[in-house]
């Protein structure tokens, strides 16, 4: 493997400067589908021990950002369970297959998050399989843009909050009794959740949600061990984006207008999901990581 995350490169050029065609997938979207394709980190993310017997799970991690960190979690020694729905079977179990070469076990929880029997039966099913759990990503989330707020149907509000925002609810409070000291959840918010965009009405309002959620919520674990973070990024490169996450224009030229000029690889993400999930951030909680490509968070 000649590069990795590692590698000293200008953050620029890392990656190319994407102009995707015109294109629209139904929701959630597949990976398999993108143009052009993403990057997870498949041929480069290199691990280190950094996870090692770790056992985690994470929502959404079939694709985009969610299955970045469970390849760089795999490669960093831990078992990992995916969450996702069902009709993105053929992403998750590319991810499963990855996480399985890196010699680790793999658990496909495929179902929706917004039963909260099924949130509640992942917890307990990774629990079962692989003989407890202390890291938790709640990453799985749902957006689709709308010009006015006229436009935004009830059960499009009601799907949102209830994927983004009570999944997290009901998926932390199954996960917290299991958690021995030590343990980590990781919550992705947004530069959403700072800088509305006003065709993301009701889901920029649960990435505020997510990140005052984090920071109170960690408070109350802190004392308990288990420490509780937030990840925020900006523009990346993932299914969500062509299955009605944006306008059209903004899809064709996206993230371009950030500092780096350019969008983000979900492999890009990975090493923030790390480092909160390991224990070198031992005295980090109640905080939220940017990964935004240069745009100021407060
Ligand atoms: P993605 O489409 O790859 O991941 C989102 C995942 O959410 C899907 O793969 C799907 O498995 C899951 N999901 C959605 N609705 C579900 C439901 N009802 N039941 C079960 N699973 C469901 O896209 P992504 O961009 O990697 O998104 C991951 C997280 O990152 C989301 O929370 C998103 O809001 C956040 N985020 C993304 C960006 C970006 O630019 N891509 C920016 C900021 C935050
Ligand atoms: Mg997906």
């Amino acid at each position: 493997m000649s590069t990795d995350q590692y590698s000293f490169a200008d953050p620029v050029t890392r990656y190319d400067r994407i102009a995707p065609p015109e294109e629209t997938q139904p929701e959630p979207g597949l990976d398999r589908d993108l143009s052009p394709l993403a990057d997870h980190g498949e041929e480069s993310y290199r691990g280190s021990g950094r996870l090692a017997g770790r056992r985690a799970l994470i929502t959404g991690g079939d694709s985009g950002i969610g299955a970045a960190a469970a390849i760089a979690f795999a490669r960093e020694g831990a078992d990992v369970a995916i969450s996702y729905l069902p009709e993105e079977e053929p992403d998750a179990q590319r991810i499963v297959a990855l996480i399985e070469q890196a010699g680790r076990k793999a658990l496909a929880l495929p179902g929706d998050l917004k039963d909260p029997g099924y949130c509640r039966s992942i917890v307990e099913q990774t629990v079962g399989e692989f003989g407890g759990l202390d890291i938790l990503v709640n990453n799985g989330g749902k957006q689709v843009t709308q010009e006015a707020v006229t436009d935004i149907s009830d059960e499009q509000f009601d799907h949102t909050l209830k994927t983004n925002v009570y999944a997290m609810f009901w998926i932390t409070k199954a996960a917290v009794p299991h958690m021995p000291p030590g343990s980590t959840i990781i919550n992705t918010t947004s530069i959403e959740a700072y800088q509305p965009s006003p065709t993301l009405i009701d889901y920029a309002t649960t990435k505020a949600a997510i990140n005052n959620f984090t920071k109170g919520l960690a408070q109350q674990l802190a004392p308990r061990g288990i420490r509780v973070n937030a990840v925020a990024p900006g523009p990346i490169w993932t299914p969500l984006q062509p299955s009605h996450g944006q306008p059209m224009e903004k899809l064709t030229s996206f993230g371009q207008s950030k500092p780096l000029g350019r969008a983000g690889q979900p492999a890009e993400l990975a090493p923030a999901y790390v480092f909160l999930a390991s224990a070198e951030s031992s005295y980090v909680a109640g905080a939220t990581l940017s990964v935004t490509g240069g745009e100021p968070t407060p």
